[in-house]
């Protein structure tokens, strides 16, 4: 199996060289260049255990990596994880279930993917023998979970800008209180799309990019979207056999990575009734799919942090098939779109996709009615998917943060405080972060001191 760009003007790769290179060299991301289908493996796959599931699924597209070390990739990957079922759904009612995906050691659904990349660094590292240099920005979660994933793992020095103030206190302790020597948490005075502005400026300067050994962690990386499909697989697989084409996933949604990961499988003849992406009230993909404009607004804070997003990185990846593979087409609405900030479609309408949007206000009410509803007690960025579900329709929401990881909106609502003895035990220890100013040079600057 090869992946190719979404730009079209970069040589088709392997997966490892895709995972390595993060980014194409044509400035575009990679995708499979076929699907396999899927369908002929559901009687095999239907018990299989979830690190199983995953080595079946990655076995499709990781045809360049040896077979033991693939299953001893998985297996590793998925070893930290606090609940035995890795992923388990719940049923909240008939109609409504929620997957939870918040065991991992960073309690976000990120740590999917990013233990898994991890391994897959590590592994690079040992067969190329050279090191190397990982690079991401992050509103709060990816950055946990990209340095738990990296943490202490030799050849490899991690550098994660955040905005500063901007994520929570205990994402930032998450980030900080690794005691490890080769992270490097990097507070920049501005907004996440700042950081992520500089992070692919950085990357388009390949001798910069070839000296240092430079790699991606950003949602664009293709093992990690590909590893949040599985989730999807394993939670449909669970569902009984008349529910599966009748359920929609509802997918608290930022940069549109993980809903893209699911809608991938749709790809590969798996049969999903549909997916709703739901937004935070910073709502560009809320309004690109209910108007066709897609258009910036200035991010606005809230209560959901880690979808605080403008600039839906992974959005290029779904509009490389809304325009049929056209990848001139793709770099054209690219380009006018980093122009002007805005592009407007006649329509954006793609099968099986809907979407909603949720106000900071009404997210503490959310809590408290599922609360009250169901006696089960949801993060912020998972109360956004609870907005507007007819009862008489089936849903799967996916829960995509540990309600401990942002307890203040719990205490400002008056309601109970929720906790997490993996988090509790940051409190004591010392931060240790590095203010680094937002411009690509002053973090390619630091990075050339610390690599
Ligand atoms: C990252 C994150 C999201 C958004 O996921 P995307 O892949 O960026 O759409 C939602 N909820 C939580 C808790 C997150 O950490």
């Amino acid at each position: 199996m090869k992946f190719v760009s979404t730009r079209g003007q970069a040589d088709k790769v392997h997966f490892s060289e895709a995972v390595a290179e993060g980014l194409a060299p044509d400035g575009g991301l990679y995708l499979p260049e076929e699907f396999p289908d899927l369908s002929k493996f559901i009687n095999e796959w239907q018990n299989l255990n979830y690190s199983e599931l995953s080595y079946e699924f990655f076995k499709l597209f990781a045809s360049d990596i040896d077979l033991g070390i693939l299953q001893k990739i998985v297996e590793d990957s998925y070893s930290e994880f606090s609940h035995p079922e890795i992923a388990p759904v719940l049923s909240l009612n008939s109609n409504l279930k929620v997957l939870e995906l918040f065991h991992g050691p960073t309690l976000a659904f990120k740590d999917f993917a990013l233990q898994f990349l991890g391994n897959l660094y590590e592994e690079q590292i040992r067969k190329s023998g050279k090191n190397l240099t990982i690079i991401g920005a992050t509103s709060g979660d990816t950055g946990a979970a990209a340095i738990s994933g990296l943490l202490g793992k030799k050849g490899v020095r991690v550098f994660i800008l955040y905005p500063n103030g901007k994520i929570s206190p205990l994402q930032e302790r998450q980030m900080t209180c690794t005691g490890a020597d080769n992270i490097f948490p990097l507070a920049i005075e501005g907004t996440f799309d700042d950081a992520q502005k500089s992070v692919k400026e950085i990357f388009s300067d390949l001798d910069f990019k070839l000296k240092v050994g430079l790699s991606a962690v950003n949602s664009i990386n293709l093992a990690r979207i590909l590893a949040q499909s599985v989730y999807y697989l394993f939670a449909w697989l669970k569902l009984d056999q008349k529910e599966r084409n009748q359920t929609i996933f509802v997918v608290p949604t930022g940069n549109f990575g993980n809903v893209f990961a699911g809608w991938l499988l749709s790809k590969m003849n798996i049969q999903i009734k549909g997916f709703r992406v739901a937004t935070n009230q910073n709502d560009v993909l809320h309004r690109l799919f209910q108007s066709g404009e897609y258009s910036l607004e200035k991010v606005s804070p809230s209560l959901a942090p880690s979808m605080d997003i403008q600039v839906a990185s992974n959005f290029e990846r779904l509009l490389y098939f809304f325009l049929d593979g056209n990848s001139e087409k793709l770099r054209d609405v690219m380009n006018e779109f980093s122009k002007k900030g805005k592009f407007c479609f006649e329509k954006f309408s793609i099968q099986g996709f809907s979407s909603s949007s949720v106000s900071d206000e009404e997210i503490p009410e959310i809590i408290k009615a599922v609360k009250n509803k169901y006696n089960y007690t949801v993060d912020p960025h998972t109360a956004c998917a609870f907005k507007n579900l007819d009862p008489s329709a089936k849903f799967l929401i996916l829960a995509t943060a540990h309600p401990a990881k942002f307890p203040d909106v719990y205490t400002q609502s008056g309601l109970e405080k929720p906790s997490s003895p993996v988090l509790d035990s940051l409190l004591d220890k010392k931060i240790i972060k590095y203010p680094v100013g937002t411009s690509a040079t002053e973090i390619r600057d630091f990075i050339e001191r610390n690599y």
